[in-house]
């Protein structure tokens, strides 16, 4: 009993050392607030990574951050920084020794300092000419050369992101940390923004967390994806996993329409209200299951000829979003497609489906295959 308990403990050792940020159980609960911030949240980062952390507002991103950063002390829980203990029990390293960089949401940035001044604000412990050295090194990486003489107040949004960015990377911490970092930027510009960040952060080898509730930012800037929600880390993984593998419904709206079809499993596939679905090679499922639910994405399907084997039912309503066209179909099968096995469900069942032709209307038929499906428990959330 005994070397197993120690067995577990050395493995949850090794699993603390494996990344250059380590999080176990953190939770904080702010005192004047009823319930927890970040609820034990335990993740690992590897180095050189970029992790964006997702959630709606107030599921605790920011919280975490800060408690990362050593802004905010948690109620529990332990970190680890490149193989040192930051964060455990009372002790805490203070913010200015964990050698993180932090991008605050609407930049911070120093109005009575030029640029340069502010870039070289943290380099405070380095001779002067190296910190001049760094600094230039530094603006040359966020193509800021032409602007170190402005003060903030000159610059667009865009270029004050970069200054910001600038100032945390130039002490070279071996954690960035960013709180929203695009969140002041119009659209186009956060396109941009958003490729040369991710370009400067790769280029110097930074391990970085990035808080945004965009799933785009996400997506475009992050090798992993964490999921928050009221405070508790939901789902962590790569953004192709939690875009076709999330591990609950929630995860999956977050990203994207999704549909959790009920089915009932056959011999060679799946019974659905809307026809028989082929099992595919790549489908694993449990044979003991009678029902089970079908999570496809509503662009997982194609449309198809009356002849084709295909699922069927009826135009609910349309909505029209420039490239594509959402359809909410219900049921109703057309007479090639009722052999009078299907599967009775309630009346409101429907799902969502995107179509590249924009010419739908309510009432229409609607003939479809599933390109690419998931088999999940009835169970799952
Ligand atoms: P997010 O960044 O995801 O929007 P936050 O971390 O800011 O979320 O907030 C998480 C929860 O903690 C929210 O319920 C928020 O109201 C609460 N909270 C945040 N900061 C404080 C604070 N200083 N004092 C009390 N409650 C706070
Ligand atoms: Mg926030």
């Amino acid at each position: 009993m005994r070397s197993l308990k120690l067995e577990t403990r050395n493995k949850k050792q090794e699993t603390m050392k494996n990344g250059i940020i380590n999080l176990n159980n953190i939770s904080k609960r702010y005192r004047s607030a009823d319930k927890f911030a970040v609820e034990e949240v335990s993740f690992s980062l590897e180095k050189g990574q970029i992790l964006a952390l997702v959630g709606e507002s107030g599921s605790g991103k920011t919280t975490l951050l800060r408690l990362i950063a050593g802004l905010e002390h948690p109620d529990g829980g332990k970190i680890e920084l490149n193989g040192e203990v930051i964060v455990s029990g009372r002790k805490s390293l203070p913010a200015n020794k964990r050698k993180t960089g932090m991008v605050f949401q609407d930049y911070a940035l120093f109005p009575h300092l030029n640029i340069f001044e502010n870039v070289a604000f943290g380099l405070k412990g380095l001779k002067k000419k190296e910190a001049e050295k760094r600094v230039f090194e530094t603006i040359e990486l966020t193509g800021l050369r032409e602007d170190v003489k402005k003060y903030p107040h000159q610059l667009s949004g865009g270029q004050q992101q970069r200054v910001a960015l600038a100032r945390a990377l130039a002490p070279r911490p071996q954690l960035l940390l960013m709180d929203e970092p695009f969140s002041n930027l119009d659209t186009i510009l956060r396109d941009q923004v958003r490729e040369e960040v991710r370009q400067i952060i790769k280029s110097m080898g930074i391990t970085a967390i990035l808080v945004t509730h965009d799933t785009k930012d996400a997506f475009s800037t992050a090798d992993k994806i964490a999921v928050m929600h009221d405070g508790k880390l939901l789902q962590l993984d790569t953004p192709d996993n939690l875009y076709n593998d999330p591990n609950s419904s929630y995860v999956a709206e977050l990203f994207g329409k999704a549909n959790n079809l009920d089915a009932v499993v056959e011999p060679n596939g799946f019974n659905t209200p809307f026809g028989f679905v082929s099992r595919s090679g790549n489908c694993p499922f449990s044979p003991n299951k009678e029902k089970v639910k079908l999570f496809f994405r509503a662009e997982e399907t194609d449309f198809c000829n009356p002849e084709e084997p295909h699922l069927c039912g009826m135009v609910e309503q349309c909505v029209y979003l420039g490239d594509h066209m959402q359809l909410k179909v219900c049921c109703n099968r057309c007479k090639t497609c009722s052999n009078g096995n299907e599967l009775k469900t309630n009346e409101n069942t429907s799902i969502l489906l995107k179509s590249t032709v924009q010419t739908w209307k309510p009432g229409d038929t609607v003939r479809f295959r599933l390109k690419n499906f998931k088999v999940k428990d009835t169970e799952s959330q």
